[in-house]
């Protein structure tokens, strides 16, 4: 089977295209496919935005769509940025300007705990769908620390990698992350 990966972000298709290796005959970027389109997520939770992700693409292809809808949730911050974790701190979209709003918003706040969550669907050109959910549990650093991985990985800090994302390596964030527990759920379902 031939998978479309739905992200036009580079670093999340590469944790992907990493995760899937072997388990499809063939895995796509959007831009391999020529398919510049770019949804817009007007969804107010991460499964509607992954489902309006999905769906959009498979109007473009004949293959079996991937697409994943994540963010950063802090309990402090009444689980904020959540779905707008991309655009935190304005457009357009900015990891730096993003860690420096979490950072203000977190200053003096001694609950720093916080997870990663993703909702992926996979979308089969009969309709079917496949839901994955997954999480990772951490806390808000106070600075930033490693230069590793995007968004908000330096100032995540997990607990069971015992570093920030931003220090782990590719294999040890993908170990634990969020996206990776998402896409396990799928495969399990396959
Ligand atoms: P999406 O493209 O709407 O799913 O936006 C997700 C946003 O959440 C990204 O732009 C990042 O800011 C943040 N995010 C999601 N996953 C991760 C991750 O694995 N590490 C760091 N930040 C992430």
């Amino acid at each position: 089977m031939e998978l479309v990966i739905a992200s036009n972000n580079a670093h999340k298709v590469h944790e992907i295209k990493t995760m899937l290796a072997g388990k499809f005959d063939h895995i796509y970027t959007l831009s391999e496919l020529d398919i510049h389109v770019d949804p817009e997520e007007t969804a107010p939770d991460f499964l509607g935005n992954a489902t309006i992700k999905a769906t959009t693409i498979a109007e473009y292809t004949d293959k079996a769509v991937i697409a994943d809808d994540s963010g950063l949730m802090v309990n402090a911050l009444g689980g904020a940025p959540g779905v707008y974790s991309a655009r935190y701190g304005g457009e357009p979209a900015s990891d730096k300007r993003n860690n420096e709003k979490l950072l203000r918003e977190m200053q003096g706040i001694t609950d720093r705990s916080a997870k990663f969550v993703t909702t992926m669907v996979l979308l089969f050109p009969s309709g079917r769908k496949i839901v994955g959910v997954g999480e990772v549990k951490g806390e808000i650093l106070e600075e930033r620390r490693g230069e590793n991985g995007f968004g908000y990985d330096p100032l995540f800090y997990s607990f069971e990698l015992r570093k920030s994302f931003g220090e782990a390596s590719e294999n040890e964030k993908n170990s634990v992350s969020h996206r990776s527990r998402a896409l396990k759920e799928i495969l399990r379902q396959l």
